[in-house]
């Protein structure tokens, strides 16, 4: 064991710094960076506190769940816009915790049934952003997960039941908080039936998943092997009861509108008719008319979209929408670079006519609010590199010509305040 010298140059004895035992008394002392060591006994002490942390989790939901306002105005403070989308999934959402804290006693009574959300609407808008927030609120482990890795036993990719080896992994291996967890099982419209006609060439990856997803999010008993990958006989599973999960499945269900459209727009008949005014409905317009045929005709499965009963649509982000997400959101990319360079003495402004600009080129990149993160953080990348170097208090001031023409901005020294 590595000892240090005082000043003196003669060792000094080492000890762990929560209990102070010395360590010729424990068994293991574990070093840390700047001459910070924890003992053995003290690991396990740490140990049994997150244990029992992830227990509480899992006594969650015995009458303390948030209302459905309680539950908005949470998303309020990280979701910009899409108003309708977080009503009606924090009433969803409440329903669902409300179920599971009062469980049919009698069989005879009303049995609530369990309400998976289908969220849909274009990439970048917030659909994987609702949900992680929903299950920061109520305090349930969460996963993500991408539906396209998926496949149909027997062929390469990863067997269904995967999705919830990420829910217990994310729930600290506590299967009883992961059986009150949200799953967020992301691109869902990938796996869609391809095509009409299927039964010659199999359909690997759409209709046999989302056959296989039917029973794990409807509610049963999953047995999910331990390691991840393809089953094996013979391997130990984890059981999970699935009928407390929450799934929310999202995606951009691209062409879903022009199928709406179809059937929404009647299409006015005889000489002289003018279709002009039948061509402008908006993708919220359509998107309020969905019909359950609708996502079939798109290729889901009629059982599938059985168990997704509540479909929230999201909408396209407009420029003051991203202007919004730029600055206001209580962890919005701006704060976040605001308060790294507050430690390197600076105060960092963004011109109202430079956000103009980041949320312009966001939008004409088409990847919504995705692509804010990056345009700030390639033009903050020359800041970050010179900007320590630089000594004092100073003010850095983005501006339109800084995001435009990638102009260096204007150092400001600051006076010292007292
Ligand atoms: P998707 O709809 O494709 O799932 P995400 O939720 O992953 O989109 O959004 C990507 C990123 O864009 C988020 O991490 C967030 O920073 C930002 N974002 C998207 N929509 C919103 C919104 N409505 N309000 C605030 N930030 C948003």
């Amino acid at each position: 064991m590595a000892r240090l010298r005082n000043g003196q140059g003669a060792f000094v004895e080492q000890i762990c710094s929560f209990c102070g035992k010395n360590e010729n008394i424990v068994r293991r002392l574990i070093a840390g960076p700047n001459d910070i060591f924890i003992c053995d006994d003290c690991v396990e002490v740490c140990r049994k506190i997150l244990t029992e942390e992830d227990h509480d989790l899992s006594t969650q939901f015995t009458g303390d769940i948030p209302v459905p306002k309680e539950i908005k105005k949470y998303l309020d403070a990280f979701i910009i816009g899409q108003d309708e989308a977080k009503k009606a999934l924090s009433v969803a959402v409440y329903n669902h915790y409300k179920r599971i804290a009062n469980p049919a006693k009698d069989p005879d009574d009303v049995e609530i049934e369990k309400s998976n959300v289908l969220l849909i609407g274009p990439t970048g808008t917030g659909k994987t952003l609702l949900a992680k927030t929903l299950a920061r609120k109520l305090k349930v482990p969460f996963a993500i997960v991408d539906a396209t890795t998926l496949t149909e036993a027997g062929y390469v990719g990863e067997d269904v039941e995967n999705i919830l080896l990420k829910l217990i992994q994310n729930a600290g291996n506590n299967i009883a908080a992961a059986e009150r967890g949200i799953v967020y099982i992301d691109e869902i419209d990938k796996i869609a039936k391809k095509g009409e006609n299927v039964s010659i060439t199999r359909d690997v990856s759409g209709e046999g998943v989302q056959q296989a997803l039917l029973k794990i999010i409807e509610g049963t008993i999953a047995s999910v092997p331990p390691q991840g990958g393809r089953k094996h006989p013979n391997q130990e599973m984890i059981r999970i009861d699935t009928t407390n999960i929450l799934f929310i499945c999202g995606g951009a269900f691209i062409g879903l509108e022009k199928s709406i459209e179809r059937r929404v727009v009647q299409h006015p008949m005889g000489f002289g008719a003018d279709t002009r005014e039948h061509t402008a409905k908006s993708l919220k317009e359509l998107y309020d008319a969905i019909h359950p045929d609708d996502l079939i005709h798109f290729g889901m499965i009629p059982e599938f979209i059985g168990r997704l009963p509540i479909v929230v649509c999201l909408e396209e982000l407009k420029r003051d929408d991203l202007k919004r997400i730029i600055v206001e959101p209580r962890n919005a990319i701006i704060k976040q670079y605001q308060a790294s360079l507050a430690y390197d003495d600076v105060k960092l402004d963004f011109t109202e006519d430079a956000i103009n600009a980041i949320a312009d080129r966001a939008i004409k990149q088409k990847t919504g609010a995705r692509g804010l993160r990056a345009i700030v953080e390639k033009l903050m990348i020359d800041i970050m590199y010179e900007i320590p170097s630089i000594q004092g208090n100073k003010q850095v001031v983005i501006t339109r010509d800084v995001v435009e023409k990638s102009e260096s901005p204007e150092i400001h020294h600051l006076q010292k305040s007292a």
